[in-house]
């Protein structure tokens, strides 16, 4: 499936926020948005219009987009499912995107970013109720087991990840077992429960006009 290579900090400097991509770089003073807040190119820095309506939701969808590693055919189809779910449709949207396994392998500290938990499970690392899983978008559900496979917890950055994830706090929804590298869904996510800078509602008008 194509995905984005590019540089990743670039795509932070185009919403204009801190997307927290590249980890432990993300909380230093090496994170570009803390030196050159504007976009990249050329002319980023002489851009200064104000951006409402149309634009802003765009930028709430560019930005959740961005943060889970998806692209625009799969984000739109969660946005699909969840309107059609019965419930509040942007917080079904974001319960979505917690559920992916890249997600899930990322909050319990298998990996200090989202891309990087991406690669861990694409590589065949993590396994779900014992069997391996290799399938970043997979989602979890309530009681699922999610564990690093037992030759690769030696892995540097599994290791990294895990060591990074015990000073972050774990979300209600996950119960986490850092020295076992392994972990357990204890609910779907609620939208409290997801330390996410989106707004969710935007997103929703966008997609619904
Ligand atoms: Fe974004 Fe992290 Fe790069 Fe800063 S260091 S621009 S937060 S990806």
């Amino acid at each position: 499936m194509a995905r984005y290579t590019g540089a990743v900090c670039r795509l932070c400097r185009r919403e204009g926020t801190k997307l927290f991509l590249k980890g432990t770089k993300c909380h230093s003073d090496r994170c570009p948005i803390e030196k050159r807040n504007f976009p990249p190119g050329m002319h980023g820095k002489d851009r200064k219009a104000k951006i409402v309506g149309y634009g802003l939701q765009l930028h709430e969808k560019q930005k959740a987009k961005r943060m889970y590693f998806t692209l625009e055919g799969q984000f739109r189809a969660y946005y699909e499912k969840a309107s059609r779910a019965t419930g509040v449709t942007g917080e079904l949207l974001i319960q979505q995107l917690e559920r992916r396994l890249d997600n899930v392998a990322y909050r319990l500290g298998f990996a200090i970013s989202r891309r990087q938990a991406r690669q861990v499970v694409r590589h065949g690392h993590v396994q779900v109720n014992g069997r391996k899983v290799n399938i970043p978008s997979f989602q979890v559900n309530v009681g699922d087991e999610i564990a690093i496979r037992e030759g690769a917890k030696k892995l540097i950055i599994i290791e990294q990840g895990t060591q990074y994830a015990a000073q972050n706090p774990v979300p209600a929804w996950l119960e986490c077992n850092f020295e076992g590298m392994s972990g357990r869904i204890l609910s779907l996510p609620k939208r409290k429960d997801v330390n996410l800078p989106v707004n969710e509602q935007l997103i929703v008008e966008l997609y619904s006009k």
